[in-house]
């Protein structure tokens, strides 16, 4: 109970901070709204009683006292309705505020994570529980707090009318609605854990769902003739969320039938109750009027008022989860004692470093320790999964290690904000971006905040051969690119690493790392890229990734990986002469080549 009024207060912190102003409004006119209800009762009554005296007394229409009290019916009854409207309007403002609030919380939080949690299928769920509620639950939560506290002034101004009728009324219509209120929140706590259970479930079939739909699986799904199967696979785990969903939702709705009836059993003694008495003569027929409609409305707020309660108890469920995402940690911090970093003097170094990732049982990385000199290129080779990419991940502390260090400029990374550090690399990873954006605005991305970018990015598009292709495109540089948008250009593959070449290079940065940089490129261009390599590096210190050993040669250095650790290092010409793995490596690619 003390964790749930912590989680509402914090939730209505967050819609305070949204839109104070709007907040305020939505409460005030809630309170001012809940009047109205009983007034009208009342003007009812009245109206009844003056016309049933009129009727009788025979005095014809129009009587003046009862088109006033018409007029006054009417203007209640349009006060009612414009104050319904405009609060309606205030309640989408303060919920559009509260959306653009709650979004920018959640991409914030979203890229300050470590990398590490995108990488795991919990991070996922949460996030997908996080921005599924996010955005409207704290709205929620007020809404229903102030729909309970509207709820609750119009009962307790219905059930003092009431009881001027006879206590035991206000009794029974608090009595009747309890089995109703229980079961609203026992299935709250229901419908709240099967959809947490079901969050993994409702992934698959969202992906299953971009499989049939998506721009990139569209190929795939047609030269194999997939589609039918996955079709099938949506439809299963679709299926399966929803019917445990029904199951919950019909037994419901079974007991629900229940409390109507008991419910029908109470307008059943009161009608008798009420038509007895003003049989009777002790009631008026404006009376008799009055307290039925009193009664009938009394039913309407006391199951608001439950209703409100169980979705507060539902909303403390489900917002706990966007609060368990925003409070996920970030563990790549700096650490204490902190060093803001300037430009490489001498040169990084890599020492003992070991890391394994989670729910791994072996090291990807495993005591591996290197230098590497400003100024200086170095290879990095090794066979598929011998922990190349990882290390690249590890020299921009992307992750930190288990134990070991890389330090810069002698310093650990590990003592740098990540993001001061990162200032001084610049990457082209294996899975680059493509962004639908402008071919320029590709290119720039890189070091966005650059200030004079237009001939910087033109040079970075020459340097990797992407400017004559950029150049004939029909708006040349701002020409859209990428498949998403209308009037935009669809590059090839390797044309799209160009560019994300030239973004690189276009960022300033003195350490370049590259992962299998020409991985997409046809040959002649690849040779061209690597026979000028020291040119379009400039002096950068290098540190690229690559499959062809053609292309390796050239290196300073050559590191050689396997299996998480160095086989071995050294010069292409040292690593020939020792005969060892980097040799056969070498013999076997260029053997096949030369056949
Ligand atoms: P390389 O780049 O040399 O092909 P990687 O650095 O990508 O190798 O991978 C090294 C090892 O770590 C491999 O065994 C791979 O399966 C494992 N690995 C890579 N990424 C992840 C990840 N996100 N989660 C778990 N294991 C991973």
């Amino acid at each position: 109970m003390k964790e749930r009024i912590h989680l509402f207060r914090e939730s209505l912190k967050l819609v305070w901070r949204s839109a104070p102003g709007w907040a305020t409004v939505n409460v005030i006119l809630s309170v001012f709204r809940s009047f109205f209800p009983l007034v009208l009762v009342w003007l009812l009554k009245i109206l009844i009683d003056n016309i049933t005296t009129a009727a009788s007394s025979g005095t014809g229409f129009p009587v003046y006292n009862i088109v006033w009290i018409i007029v006054a019916v009417a203007a209640a009854y349009f006060m009612d309705d414009a104050s319904a409207d405009f609060s309606s309007y205030v309640r989408k403002k303060q919920s559009m505020n509260l959306e653009a609030y709650m979004y920018n919380i959640l991409h914030t939080k979203a890229i300050s994570l470590d990398l590490l949690n995108f990488e795991r299928p919990e991070y996922f769920d949460r996030l997908a529980r996080a921005s599924r509620e996010a955005p409207w639950r704290p709205n929620n939560i007020l809404n229903n707090l102030v729909s309970m506290l509207k709820g609750a002034l119009s009962l307790i101004l219905m059930a003092g009318l009431l009881a001027f009728l006879h206590w035991a009324i206000v009794l029974l219509l608090l009595a009747i609605n309890i089995p109703g209120i229980w079961l609203r929140l026992y299935y709250a706590g229901l419908i709240y854990n099967f959809q947490r259970k079901q969050t993994p479930e409702a992934r698959k079939a969202a992906y299953f769902n971009w499989l049939l739909t998506g721009d990139r699986p569209s190929r795939e799904m047609r030269l194999f003739g997939l589609g039918k199967y996955f079709i099938s696979l949506f439809r299963k785990s679709f299926l399966k969320t929803k019917e445990e969903e029904l199951n919950i939702v019909r037994k419901r709705a079974l007991i629900e039938l229940i409390t109507d009836f008991l419910k029908a059993s109470a307008v059943f003694l009161i009608l008798l109750f009420i038509a007895n008495r003003t049989i009777n003569g002790k009631l008026t027929i404006g009376e008799m009027a009055m307290y039925l409609v009193a009664f009938r409305q009394g039913m309407v707020y006391i199951k608001e008022l439950f209703i409100s309660l169980a979705s507060l108890y539902e909303d403390s469920l489900f917002i706990g989860d966007v609060f368990e995402f925003l409070s996920l940690k970030e563990r790549v911090v700096p650490m204490p004692p902190v060093t803001v970093p300037s430009v490489m003097e001498n040169g990084i170094t890599v020492e003992n470093l070991a890391f394994t990732y989670p729910g791994n049982t072996f090291r990807a990385i495993d005591n591996v320790s290197f230098e590497i000199h400003k100024g200086e290129i170095i290879a990095l080779v090794g066979p598929n999964g011998a922990g190349k990419s990882t290390l690249a991940k590890l020299l921009c502390r992307l992750y930190d290690p288990d134990s070991g260090s890389v330090r810069y400029d002698g310093v650990d990374i590990r003592n740098m904000d990540p993001e001061n550090y990162r200032k001084f690399i610049s990457v082209v990873f294996q899975d680059f971006m493509l962004y639908n954006l402008g071919a320029g605005e590709n290119i720039r991305l890189g070091s966005i905040d650059e200030e004079k970018p237009g001939e910087k990015i033109v040079e970075a598009a020459k340097i990797t051969g992407v400017h004559d292709l950029i150049k004939d495109l029909p708006e040349g540089y701002s020409t859209m690119i990428g498949n998403l948008f209308d009037n935009s250009r669809e590059l090839s593959w390797g044309e799209w690493q160009k560019i994300a070449l030239s973004r690189a290079l276009f960022r300033n940065a003195p350490i370049l790392i590259l992962d299998e940089p020409s991985s997409a490129l046809d040959a002649e261009t690849e040779f061209e890229i690597f026979s000028r390599f020291r040119e379009i590096v400039k002096g950068r210190t290098s540190i690229f990734i690559s499959h062809r050993f053609t292309n390796v040669n050239l290196a300073d250095r050559i590191i050689v990986l396997e299996k998480g650790t160095i086989a071995e290092a050294g010069t292409h010409k040292e690593l020939m002469g020792r005969k060892g793995k980097y040799f056969s490596m070498y013999t076997k690619q260029s053997g096949r080549f030369e056949k």
